[in-house]
């Protein structure tokens, strides 16, 4: 039986150096004509997309319908794809990442899936400017509904459908970097493997107790046994 790998992306896979965020803010300033300087600061790590968008508005005290929260976003897509095409973008791949996707794309006891707050469409960005976005099968995303704690059983299935498998869910693993990962585990009965390559520290998803909690993906056959026979 193949086990399910369900990755999350900021963080876990990438690091896009802030452009996420600052995209969201240049759609702020576009959008309601606010400066950058005079909007508090988001918490972005793990939030879904339209969580940040709807929080965005919420600071502002406006309200909103969904298409206003749709053209908000598309706004900071625009963006996201600019900053991240741009010649001094500074994001990175993370350590072990490619080695490690490598690897498991060998391995028939593996499929790999998504399992992330972005909208689809800004998956597709930040993972395609990565060259990995070929590696993943199908996935759950911020576009899919705005609590990430909904998303586990929306990824499940459509992998489901991908591969034609009925996967045990005491074989799926979903991969992330923050508290919110290893509670979106939770919710649908995942197991949790955190890594602490975002802005949690080792102790603090510890903490949490998630199935297994590792400094980073460096160490790539160690994590390649620890996903496919631990
Ligand atoms: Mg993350």
């Amino acid at each position: 039986m193949a086990r399910l790998l369900l990755f999350d992306i900021d963080g876990t896979l990438i690091d896009s150096d802030g452009a996420g965020g600052a995209a969201i803010l240049d759609a702020v300033e576009e959008h309601f004509g606010i400066q950058r300087e005079h909007f508090p600061p988001l918490q972005l790590a793990g939030a879904t997309d339209p969580a940040i968008a709807m929080d965005v508005f919420g600071h502002l005290n406006r309200s909103h319908t969904p298409e206003e929260v749709t053209s908000f976003l598309d706004r900071y897509l625009s963006h996201l794809q600019r900053r991240l095409q741009a010649e001094d973008f500074t994001g990175y791949t993370l350590p072990g990442v490619t080695q490690l996707l490598q690897a498991l794309r060998g391995e028939s006891a593996a499929h790999l899936g998504l399992l992330t707050g972005n909208v689809r469409r800004g998956a597709v960005i930040k993972l395609t400017r990565h060259g990995i976005f070929e590696y993943f099968i199908e996935g759950g995303f911020g576009s899919d509904h705005h609590d990430r704690n909904q998303l586990g059983p929306v990824a499940l299935q459509r992998m489901q459908e991908a591969t034609g498998t009925t996967y045990d869910i005491a074989d799926v693993i979903v991969i992330g970097d923050t508290p919110k990962d290893i509670r979106c585990a939770e919710a649908f009965g995942a197991k949790c493997l955190a890594v602490a390559t975002g802005q949690y520290s080792h102790a603090e998803l510890s903490a949490l107790n998630p199935w297994r909690c590792v400094e980073s993906f460096a160490d790539v056959p160690a994590i390649v046994e620890l996903l496919l026979h631990d």
